[in-house]
């Protein structure tokens, strides 16, 4: 019987894709691994900031602020986790409109974007990308 403790795959392996194995095609139901899991959580994160108030509540800013530290405690990739705690510590989430929430965590992707040798995400665009759809209209 397999461990129900096993890890995400490839967890501790900060810089890899998939192990190498990206030839084998994977059912499209297994759990998930360290990207997959990764893709997923930004596209919540991304979206709850596009459709965050422009004015909101004290309560939705505590609300927010608690929501995105309670992430950093029991996001199931640990190194993740870890370095995410750091940085929120650095840097705490910005929580006083829509603007300022998702250019916040616009840099904080960048941050791990920088950290994973990926590409930095140009933050000008981050409503075009996750509330609005591009201006060519490609998304429409
Ligand atoms: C909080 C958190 C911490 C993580 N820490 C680690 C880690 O320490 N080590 C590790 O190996 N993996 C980590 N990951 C996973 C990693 O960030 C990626 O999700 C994973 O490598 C898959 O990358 P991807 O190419 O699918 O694109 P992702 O980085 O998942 O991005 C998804 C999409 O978001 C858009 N995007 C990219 N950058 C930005 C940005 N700055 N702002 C707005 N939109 C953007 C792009 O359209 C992109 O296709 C972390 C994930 C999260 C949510």
């Amino acid at each position: 019987m397999k461990s129900t403790k096993k890890k995400l795959k490839d967890e501790n392996s900060v810089n890899s894709a998939n192990n190498g194995d990206d030839a084998i095609a994977r059912r499209p139901d297994c759990p998930l691994d360290k990207n997959e899991l990764g893709h997923s959580t930004w596209g919540l994160l991304h979206t709850m900031a596009a459709t965050y108030p422009d004015k909101p509540t004290p309560e939705q800013k505590c609300d927010m602020t608690q929501f995105i530290t309670l992430l950093s405690k029991f996001y199931p990739c640990h190194i993740c986790a870890e370095d995410l705690r750091a940085e929120l510590k650095v840097d705490p989430p910005k929580t006083d409109s829509q603007e300022v929430l998702s250019q916040w965590l616009c840099r904080l992707h960048n941050k791990v974007n920088i950290k994973l040798g990926k590409e930095v995400f140009d933050c000008s665009k981050v409503n075009e990308r996750w509330r609005d759809g591009w201006s060519d209209g490609s998304c429409d």
